[in-house]
């Protein structure tokens, strides 16, 4: 559907963008399947949330949490292999090793600077100076509202990083590279340049160990819900779930190769805010990435920061112009 209207916006020029839930394709199968896949994402949210709620000090730790990280990212492939939304985002072998390459990055580099320089410092910083009595009145609220609250509150931050993102040229060269896949699976959040992940995962990673519950349960809520940003699995969402969390439909929509569609569903868990703002488009697209499709290679992932913002100071100095626009990236 080439051309629709959405308000004063014009979406699938460049490439179709399916706009409405009436629009899109729901599960197909029997009973048990089409009940599994209704209500698998609302289950795993309770069942986590209730588990992290409810266990004691000893298990509520960092191992736990990585391992049932990797537990659920396992079987969420395998839901991946059973259901997949499009044929054309299957993982191939070189895809999934691709994907796990990054993962591996993510963990090991980023961490490290992290440790040295960013969420260790930060966490310090929190410890010492910030007057943890001020917030009694928060602590004395039921432990969920908190976790709620915080999650809102994180996630209201990196809306505006993500925003800032398509919208302030320097911040764009770290985050075109992700921009660059070409379908979603589970571990492609992970898929981008080191630095961008960096700015994200400022301040999240190493919290685990000292955070009180709430923080915890924050964590909780979202991971279990930014985590289908990035995923290949036909769901029934229940209505309330895509008003209110970001899914993969809306996520493949921010992904799409039709740039105004694209500029549109910014938050990582609470889409809600992304109607406040007027950025949702409730829809989804199968055809991703930029300068229609082309694959970007691990090396120029790691250097495109570098060489594209070396490449716009040459030329503003060579013309005396100012750096181009995330709207003059080339969509070829
Ligand atoms: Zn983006
Ligand atoms: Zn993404």
């Amino acid at each position: 559907m080439n051309g629709t209207r959405v308000g004063n916006r014009i979406i699938g020029a460049d490439a179709p963008v399916t706009v409405g839930w009436e629009n899109i394709p729901k599960v197909e199968g029997g009973p048990v399947k089409r009940f599994v896949f209704t209500w698998f994402q609302p289950t795993m949210l309770v069942a986590l949330v209730l588990f992290w709620y409810y266990a004691p000090n000893s298990i509520a730790t960092a191992s736990t949490a990585i391992a049932l990280g990797i537990a659920f990212k396992v079987l969420l492939l395998g839901l991946e292999w059973v259901n997949p939304r499009h044929d054309s985002w299957r993982l191939t072998w070189k895809e999934l090793a691709t994907d796990l390459f990054y993962v591996g990055i993510g963990y090991t580099l980023v961490n490290m600077i992290e440790s040295y320089i960013g969420a260790g410092a930060i966490i310090g910083w929190v410890q010492d100076s910030f007057a943890w009595e001020k917030f009694a009145w928060f602590m004395a609220m039921p432990l969920l509202l908190q976790a709620v609250l915080i999650s809102f509150i994180f996630d209201f931050g990196q809306y505006w990083m993500h925003r800032g993102m398509h919208n302030w040229y320097p911040l764009w060269l770290t985050h075109a590279p992700h921009h660059y896949i070409t379908q979603l699976n589970i571990n492609k959040g992970a898929v981008g340049n080191p630095i961008e992940l960096f700015l994200i995962g400022l301040g999240i990673g190493g919290f685990f160990d000292f955070m009180p519950r709430a923080f915890l349960l924050a964590g909780t809520l979202g991971l279990t819900v930014s985590i289908y940003q990035h995923i290949n699995v036909r769901f029934n969402t229940p209505r309330w779930w895509r008003f209110t969390f970001n899914t993969t439909e809306h996520h493949s929509v921010h992904h799409s190769q039709d740039y105004e569609a694209s500029r549109s569903n910014y938050s990582g868990t609470w889409i809600i805010i992304d109607r406040m703002f007027g950025t949702c488009i409730d829809g989804e697209a199968e055809l991703l990435g930029m300068e229609g499709g082309r694959p970007m290679s691990i090396r120029e992932t790691m250097t495109f920061p570098f060489t594209e913002g070396w490449k716009s100071i040459k030329a503003r100095l060579g013309r005396g112009e100012p750096p181009p626009e995330p709207a003059a990236v080339p969509a070829e």
